[in-house]
């Protein structure tokens, strides 16, 4: 049977052609898609094209965007074999983090891409990245299933685990890295999965359950030498808020000044939820390796292990959005559920 692709265009760098009058990029009408990209004719696919109205830039992005991009997912999960959607590269690694935790029991290929240099330029990444994106989207393995049942992050040859790539490269065509979980594929001549690293549902064929109740009240706070009584006293005593991610250095160590510890000992004994995640790009946090880790359990922290920023911030949104008790959410944090702790 023929297969039956859907792109989502919600906007950023790919999806932008130079007006030959004015030369200023512009979006193109995705509609016409295989007008600006000829080579999709050649897939021999159903290759649909839906577009935000209106587009953004990806730094724009917030958790309205991502209930409505979850809605349209849903919509058409029946009647299409893969996704590809089209985001800015900005807040990329938030937005598929985001999915994977709303959008639970998927069992289709969700593949954001992008590119660093519109579709429209002569020397764009975005024609090879929309184009092996779609050819993975397509991909079924020897049972006709799906070859990846998942949410990830094409850039550049490599397939990620969405919630756990983060973007590192502001400039480079190699703009994403998931330094905690190895490619899922990388595509050169030919396309190389990496089986074992592949999610695989454990029974097929379960309803898509979204979940679009998503609680904002998260604050993300990074230590640095030298960060300020007051500063962190404001942030922890922000009305309403219930969790925070904490960046801390190495495998999850703090300054160990008494005003720090009481303020975070503070805020968790009141029921707020704290949970480490390193500042390092790989590793994880591991609270009982140096006393300036342990000091932090003893103030009441979860571990957040090698989760990414991206990830423990998302997944807090859709726990906290599921559980009114911080006390549930402060468990299941902890727990792995879409592949993004080791
Ligand atoms: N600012 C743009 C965005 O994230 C950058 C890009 O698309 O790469 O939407």
């Amino acid at each position: 049977m023929e297969r039956k692709i859907l792109l989502i265009y919600t906007g950023g760098t790919i999806g932008m052609k130079q007006d030959p009058e004015t030369l200023l990029l512009k979006p193109f009408d995705f509609h016409q898609i295989t007008r600006e990209v000829p080579e999709l004719k050649k897939f021999g696919y159903v290759i649909d094209a839906l577009s935000f109205d209106p587009v953004i830039d990806s730094s724009d992005v917030n958790p309205a965007f991502w209930v409505k991009l979850a809605g349209i997912l849903k919509a058409n999960y029946d009647f299409y074999d893969g996704f590809v959607v089209l985001h800015g590269t900005d807040t990329m690694a938030y937005s598929a983090s985001a999915m994977s935790f709303m959008l639970e029991n998927l069992e289709k290929p969700v593949i954001f891409t992008g590119s660093q240099l519109p579709i429209g330029m002569l020397r764009t990444d975005g024609k090879e990245n929309l184009i092996s994106s779609i050819e993975l989207a397509a991909a079924q393995d020897a049972e006709g299933h799906p070859h990846i049942s998942e949410v990830c992050i094409y850039f550049d040859s490599q397939l990620f685990r969405g919630n756990r790539t983060t973007k590192y490269n502001a400039e480079n065509f190699r703009a994403f890295r998931s330094a905690n979980y190895p490619p899922l594929a990388e595509v050169g001549i030919h396309i190389r999965y990496n089986e074992s690293a592949l999610y695989r549902p454990p029974v097929r064929g379960r309803d898509l359950v979204l979940h679009t109740a998503l609680d904002t009240h998260v604050a993300v706070l990074k230590i640095f030498p030298g960060i300020s009584e007051p500063l962190v006293r404001a942030i922890l005593s922000t009305e309403g808020l219930r969790a925070v991610v904490l960046e801390t250095y190495g495998s999850g160590n703090s300054l160990s000044d008494p005003w720090f510890l009481g303020a975070l000992a503070a805020f968790t004994q009141a029921g707020g939820i704290i949970v480490n995640v390193t500042q390092c790009q790989a590793g994880t946090v591991d609270m009982g390796a140096y006393a300036n880790g342990d000091i932090l359990r003893q103030a009441g922290l979860v571990c957040g292990r090698d989760m990414t920023t991206e990830a423990a911030l998302t997944k807090l949104f859709v726990l906290l959005g599921q559980y009114a008790d911080n006390k549930i959410v402060a468990e299941k944090i902890e727990i792995g559920v879409s592949g993004e702790i080791s």
